[in-house]
């Protein structure tokens, strides 16, 4: 099976995690920082907190925000749990706002679903493709509101000419094993703000302080939220090669944009000259007509060693949010859902392997086309 995204491990990353576990430090050693300064050179943020996932770091960045009971955040439906669920867990409220055609928030939309309660703007960048952050900035200005991202699909997209990460109060990344690069599991929550930097290190370990000899002082709550050595090892290895990464799953998206321009049966999302993409995703949307038999393309598709997924059903369609805030309508998010393949797109991925899977993708589109896709 060729999987829409996947890790690439070499001997170098296994080499530098090997290191790690005949060394000292398991934990709490020189490689967080290592990591962690990687991770600022690279962006161009001026701080770099490492957590454990996507998830507990998402979680400390609403958290020191004072972001909590009561408050509100404005986000999308399409995305992984995870960006609301952490609101959720502070006793926030996600305010969940439709989307573009590209499976980003919708900006025009986000203005009239402000509160009094509004904390923040937590936008995602679907698939690495950056969201209209200019226009994003604008309202946050306008209304100051905090702008958190969830960049866990864009570690090494750009926008204008600055990297993700740079850009706003806070911004996440994950490291899961199938992001733009992995420490198994991780994240990290990159920022240009001091205060926000020093309460986000106190938040990850027990909001402990060292004082001197064995005096440590607890100034705020806190978790146990730390990478390990061992994975900021791996962290650290896998950066020195994001960029190569990052090439080669270009490669795949622009051979599949070529092939697939102009398809009557279903369209692709292209990736404008003043951003870039870090291709966590190679998102597609089919048409209307042949969006009811989505489950026989897919495990047809599967059949054939194609593994395609789809992103994501509409947080807001989940039980647990149902139950707790009601049905909610978000029509072009619904679509979008009912429509979405990401096909793969990973830098393991030959071209070969991308003419495979456009060949076969497009081969089991005909055959459903011919035979009257409506059925
Ligand atoms: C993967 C992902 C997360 C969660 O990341 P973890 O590191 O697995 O906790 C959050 N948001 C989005 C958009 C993601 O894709």
């Amino acid at each position: 099976m060729i999987p829409y995204s996947t890790q690439l491990i070499d001997d170098d990353d296994i080499n530098a995690v090997v290191k790690v576990l005949k060394g000292s430090y398991l934990t709490q050693g020189s490689k967080v920082d290592e990591f962690e300064k990687a991770l600022c050179v690279y962006t161009g943020a001026r701080y770099a907190v490492t957590f454990n996932s996507a998830t507990s770091a998402l979680m400390a960045a609403y958290d020191i925000a004072g972001i909590g009971k009561g408050d509100e955040i404005i986000t999308t439906p399409i995305s992984f749990v995870a960006t609301s669920n952490m609101a959720v867990v502070l006793g926030a409220t996600p305010i969940f706002c439709d989307i573009k055609l590209d499976g980003n928030i919708d900006e025009r939309m986000i203005e009239k679903l402000i509160t009094k309660q509004t904390k923040a703007i937590v936008p995602v960048h679907f698939g690495g493709k950056p969201v209209s952050l200019n226009k994003i900035q604008e309202i946050a200005a306008k209304h100051r509101l905090l702008i958190i991202e969830d960049a866990s699909h864009a570690l090494g997209s750009e926008l204008d000419g600055k990297k993700i990460g740079s850009i706003s109060d806070m911004t996440i990344f994950s490291f899961h094993a199938i992001k733009p690069i992995t420490t198994g599991e991780g994240g990290a929550v990159l920022t240009n703000n001091e205060e926000y930097a020093n309460k986000l290190r106190l938040y990850r370990s027990h909001g402990i302080v060292k004082k001197n000899f064995w005096n440590m002082d607890m100034v705020s709550m806190g978790y146990n939220f730390r990478l390990t050595d061992f994975a900021a090892a791996l962290g650290l290895s896998q950066m020195t090669k994001l960029d190569k990464f990052i090439d080669q799953r270009n490669t795949i998206a622009e051979y599949y944009d070529k092939r697939f321009q102009g398809h009557k049966l279903f369209q692709i999302i292209k990736i404008p000259e003043n951003e870039g993409s870090a291709r966590h995703l190679y998102p597609i949307t089919l048409i209307p007509s042949l969006q009811c038999p989505k489950e026989d393309i897919f495990s047809r598709l599967h059949e054939k060693g194609v593994g395609v997924q789809v992103h994501y059903k509409p947080i807001h369609q989940n039980s647990f949010y149902i139950e707790k805030y009601g049905e909610q309508r978000l029509t072009v998010a619904e679509d979008f859902y009912r429509s979405e393949l990401s096909l793969p797109c990973n830098q393991k991925m030959t071209l070969d392997d991308a003419k495979y899977v456009a060949d076969t993708f497009l081969e089991i589109l005909e055959e459903y086309n011919l035979r009257g896709c409506t059925f």
